[in-house]
Parts: structure tokens; sequence; C-alpha cells
């Protein structure tokens, strides 16, 4: 655990007891504060209650009085679409707002790192897709070459969990757009951006709010290198705002669309090949084609980003192939789940936006594409281009019919993952793909997209009677 720092005998109201907010409290208390803890969920309540937690019902009059900090969960709006009551008592009160990530950065740093040959350093990364497989393969790159990494955020941990760094570690994090728009410090070493395409735009009050959420991460502290994507407009601007000409190497440009051009660093890939460019010369190449855990153009931009933090970090790009090559790709991300009788069967349950599902579909051909479920804000349009390796889609969620009506390709009704599988082993033919890229979130039909990927595997198995 990281003991948060400067907090020593202050009351700090959390609110939110899922798996950020308990470390936040337990990491608080951990640093001499008193973790004053809300939850509307009595479940959870309970649960912090049963560690120990003060509760306190903090919709009511006066609740934060005396209250030094108000540190809150990602979940919980804070300001659009409408802030969350207690958030906006507390900023009306005047009462700092906070998150597990700010209070991370505040208090990673300890005096005992003075004694060490290497300070810890930490690499963040955001962006609207890619930032889980680019944060985990960067994890397995930094463990593959032998440099203790620990990694947290938006993924598998919450980030005051982590064990205080050692010698030389590095601690990789994935930051989600609301946790960059919240956090009172934000001070990565190394900050990745992946791209930038229209997702969460309710909580950001539109597209303009949601790339100023995520540009924080490299506003706030300076980064002593940025990696960012530039095949988006966004990109382009954030590494030009970033930089003070083309030949400055602080910023490392990532491209799937460009040729690398000019003096700058750069790392690019083009037909499964990734290059490196400094200083106008190639200084690295990768066949990203064999590796099987990161099938996709998509996959091949996660590299990218991946192998430039890696270089930043020092490391060479031998060891960095090595470590792709073994690099397994993470659950319900273009995850292969089974073969029979030449049909392969995808589950890219994650795709839960168009541009995901977009990516996921161009990553394979002959596809019986199993989509559908709570639709997001945008439409379905942005899909046409990519469906043209599409034979035919399997729609499921409540809304299948209407979202159904949307696509440019030859549709089935389906409801349910089960009947959307089955009717898909039933068309499907040898050199086909059946892929779960729903385009939509879970929730109308699942808690959350593992769970509709877990639907998947099983209906899976269950149909081929494995
Ligand atoms: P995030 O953590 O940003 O949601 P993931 O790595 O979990 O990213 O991938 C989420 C979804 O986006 C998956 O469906 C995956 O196939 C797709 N995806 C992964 N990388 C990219 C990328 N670079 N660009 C677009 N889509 C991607």
């Amino acid at each position: 655990m990281i003991p948060v720092q400067g907090v020593t005998g202050k009351d700090v109201a959390v609110l939110g007891l899922g798996r950020s907010g308990l470390t936040a409290a337990r990491a608080l208390q951990a640093g001499g504060a008193r973790a004053i803890c809300w939850d509307d969920n009595p479940a959870a309540r309970e649960a912090a209650s049963a560690e120990g937690f003060e509760l306190r019902d903090l919709n009511r009059a006066s609740a934060l009085e005396g209250i030094a900090y108000l540190v809150t969960s990602p979940g919980i709006a804070h300001l659009y679409p409408v802030a969350n009551g207690i958030i906006a008592a507390a900023l009306d009160a005047g009462i700092p707002v906070d998150n597990d990530i700010g209070l991370f950065f505040r208090s990673l740093a300890v005096s005992e790192w003075q004694r060490f040959d290497t300070p810890p350093r930490v690499i963040a990364v955001t962006g609207s897709n890619g930032k889980s497989t680019t944060s985990a393969l960067l994890h397995h790159v930094f463990v593959s070459a032998g440099r203790p990494c620990q990694l947290a955020g938006n993924i598998g941990r919450g980030v005051l969990d982590l064990e205080p760094p050692e010698d030389g570690a590095v601690i990789v994090l994935e930051l989600s757009s609301y946790q960059t728009e919240l956090a009172r410090a934000l001070t990565p070493d190394i900050a990745v951006f992946t791209n930038l395409s229209p997702d969460h735009l309710d909580r950001h009050g539109g597209m303009g709010g949601y790339f100023a959420a995520k540009r924080r991460l490299f506003a706030e502290g300076g980064p002593d290198r940025a990696i960012i994507g530039v095949d988006e407009a966004e990109g382009r601007f954030l590494a030009g705002q970033l930089s003070e000409g083309p030949e400055d190497d602080r910023v490392i440009r990532v491209s799937v669309t460009r040729k690398p051009a000019g003096p700058g660093w750069q790392v690019a890939a083009r037909k499964g090949f990734l290059t490196e460019y400094r200083k106008g010369r190639q200084t690295g190449s990768i066949d990203l084609r064999p590796f099987s855990g990161l099938p996709g153009v998509h996959n091949h931009q996660n590299a990218c980003a991946a192998y430039a933090a890696a270089r930043a970090m020092g490391l060479g790009p031998r060891q960095i192939a090595d470590a792709f090559e073994s690099f397994a790709g993470l659950p319900h991300r273009s995850q292969l789940v089974a073969e029979a009788a030449g049909v392969r069967f995808v589950n890219d349950s994650k795709a839960t936006n168009v541009d995901s599902a977009s990516k996921a579909l161009g990553a394979f051909k002959n596809i019986r594409w199993i989509c559908g479920g709570l639709q997001k804000e945008g439409g379905l349009d942005a899909l046409a281009e990519a469906s043209q390796s599409v034979r035919k889609a399997y729609v499921i969620g409540r809304e299948a019919a209407s979202f159904a009506m949307q696509l440019s390709v030859e549709t089935e009704v389906c409801g349910t993952m089960e009947a959307a599988v089955s009717r898909a082993i039933a068309d499907a033919e040898p050199g086909d793909t059946v892929l779960l890229a729903p385009a939509a979130a879970s929730f109308d039909q699942y808690d959350n997209f593992e769970q509709r990927g877990e639907a998947f595997i099983k209906a899976v198995k269950d149909s081929l009677g494995s």
C-alpha cells in the first residue's frame, strides 16, 4: 500500500466504496487521516464497516463540516451530465475534491528514494481505446526485461494498493478520462496517449471536454516524454502543443497510417512492420505479424505506443521484440477462444464503442459478427466502412431490432447471446470467424463486458460440445 501523505490528523470523506474507494480509505488511514466513508449502496457500506471504517451519510446537511478533502470514485459524475449531490455540496463549501490517482501522485515519492540508484518511474497510459492492452503489454515488456514492474489504475488494481516501489522499479498506470479529469496531481514521468474517438461524451459535456480531460495528463506535470498517437487531429494538436519543433524528441509520435517523415522521434507500423525513426534515421524495426497476442492494426498501434515507452526507458529493440512475441493478449480483446471445423471464435466483448468494434472488424476476414447491446451516443454509421469483411451480423440486446436496422450488412435479430452463437455456427463455413464485437455497452443484459464475454465463451463451448 502507498500511505497517503499530508493528511495526518485530517478528516477525509470517501464517496464510493468500490475497489478504488476502499483502497483509498485504507491508504488514507495508513497516512494518519480519519477516513469517513459513504456509498449509496448498502452492501458496499457493509463491506467498509466490516473493515472498521466509520460510515457517515454524506447526503445529510452539515455532513461535510470539518472535512478536509472529498475523495470520490470514477463511476460517480463530478460535473456532467449533473454532478452528484455530495460532490456538488463539497464544491459549494470549497472542499477540494480529488480521487485516488491524485492522492497517489502526491504520495508516491518518499525520502528513502534518495538512496536509490535509479528512482522509480511512472508511465501513465490514456486514450479512448487500447489503454489496457498497451498498459499490460508494457508491464509484460518490463517484467520480461527483468525490471521490477507493477501495473494498476483502471486495470486490475487500485493505484494506492501498489507496493511502495523498489530501486529501479517501473509503475505502469492505465488512466481513464474520468480519472485524469478529476485528479488534483498528475505527474507521470512518461505519458502515453493512444488515440481519441467519441466515448463517454455525457460525462464530459461533449468531445471537447473529453479531449480536455485526457490532455490533463500531459499538461499538469509536464512528463519527461510524451508518447502520442497522431492519427487523429487531436493527437497531432497535442503533440504540436508539447514540442518546441519537429526535432524535439521529448515527444514521440506514433502512427499506423502515416509514413515516418522529418527529424523527430517516431514509431510507426505499416503492413505489420513496426519501424522507429530518430533524427531522420531508422533506429529499430520489428515484424509484428507473427505475434498472436497482437492481431490487427489496432494492436499494432498499441505495440508502437508500448515500444516507444519502453525505448524511452532505455530498453533495446531486440528485448522489446522478444517480449512482444510472448505476450498472450488480454481476455475479451481479440481473444481466440475456440477453433472448430475451420471456424475461429474470437471474443472482443471489450469493443464497447464504435471505434473499437471497427478496429476488431478490421482485424479479421469473413466475419460472422455478433453485436448489439446498450447503444452509445453518436450512432452506428462509422461502422459501415469496417463492415466490408462481415458476412452477416447476429444482433443481441434488448433493442436488437433497432440496432440491426442501423447496420449496412445482412442482419438477423437474435436477442440473446445463445441464439446469436447458435445461428452464427449454423451459418458458418470453413475460413469464417465468429466475432463478438458489440459496438455497445453490455448493461442492458449483463453486469459488465467481462460477463458478456464469458457468456459468449460459454455459448460457444456449449454449442461445440467442448
Ligand atoms: P481500453 O482499456 O482503452 O478500453 P483495451 O485495450 O481494453 O482498451 O481495448 C478496448 C477495445 O478496443 C477492445 O475491443 C480492443 O480490441 C479495441 N482496441 C484495442 N486497441 C485499440 C486501438 N489502438 N484502437 C482502437 N481500438 C482498439
